[in-house]
């Protein structure tokens, strides 16, 4: 499966951050078997300056390094770069490390001791994503326009009025959620189904911290909430309905780059 697609396509080049040689290595061996390019540092500082030295496809992110450790380099990676996928390592199995990585907008985790095969398919499962993205809007990214807000699918940058929305990865795909099915009533269940993934169940109270940031950011008053609508006892609703989407393609470029300009750490 996937063969026929692996041998046409550009490979994909991902970093792995992992002090760990034996995983490291075991993790390149798999990751160059599955096709696909791979880097890696031994530490937090070889870590922060390869992980901004180029665009990767993929950053595996161990938590605990020497130097800087895998929660600064995933939060310096989300502040200062263009979206990135991540998936983090953890050693620990602690409700803390899983929700720490995931507030910092992480797109998967994996705990130590993990498969080989397992973290092979998550990182699949996350290319796959990405993938239908690009296959659904060939050629340009697709562009919403919801309040005075438009939301850049394929740079993931939203602009509200004439500012920039610094988002973090979830309160994106959060919004662009809501976005693509405007009036449509969905549970904190479903929400963590549709936006964080398979096997975050008991992770709810996540939804409800990450809505309440992301209408600190677009709501005009966010303690009285007009586009994401809790609807008591069941969920939220998005009550704005986005204009025709818009192909980026025929916007004017000025600002519109889906590509942010590398900026070194430091
Ligand atoms: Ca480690």
């Amino acid at each position: 499966m996937g063969e026929e697609r692996e041998t046409t396509v550009e490979k994909r080049h991902i970093l792995i951050i992992e002090d760990e040689r034996d995983i490291a290595r075991l993790l390149e061996l798999h990751l160059n078997d599955a096709n696909f390019n791979v880097t890696l540092a031994a530490d937090g500082h070889a870590g922060m300056q390869l992980a901004f030295c180029r665009r990767w496809d993929l950053v595996i992110l161990d938590i605990r390094l020497p130097g800087p450790d895998g929660l600064t380099i995933c939060r310096a990676l989300r502040r200062e770069m263009a979206y990135i996928p991540i998936l983090m390592l953890t050693s620990k199995s602690s409700e803390l490390d899983r929700i720490l990585g995931l507030e910092l907008g992480a797109d998967d985790y994996v705990t130590k001791p993990f498969s080989v095969s397992e973290l092979v398919a998550r990182v699949k499962a996350i290319f796959r994503r990405i993938e239908s993205v690009e296959k659904r809007f060939p050629g340009g990214a697709e562009c919403l326009y919801v309040d005075d807000m438009t939301i850049d699918t394929s740079g993931r940058e939203v602009r509200k009025g004439a500012n920039d929305l610094a988002l973090t990865t979830r309160e994106f795909d959060l919004l662009l959620h809501f976005a693509r099915h405007p009036g449509q009533v969905f549970s904190r269940c479903q929400l963590l189904d549709s936006v964080w993934g398979y096997g975050h169940d008991g992770y709810e109270h996540t939804v409800n911290s990450h809505i309440n940031r992301l209408r600190a950011k677009i709501e005009k008053d966010p303690a009285h909430p007009k586009l994401i609508v809790t609807c008591w006892g069941i969920g939220y609703k998005f009550d704005a309905t986005p204009a025709s989407p818009v192909v980026a393609a025929s916007l004017p470029a000025t600002g519109w780059s889906n590509v942010t300009p590398m900026r070194r750490y430091q």
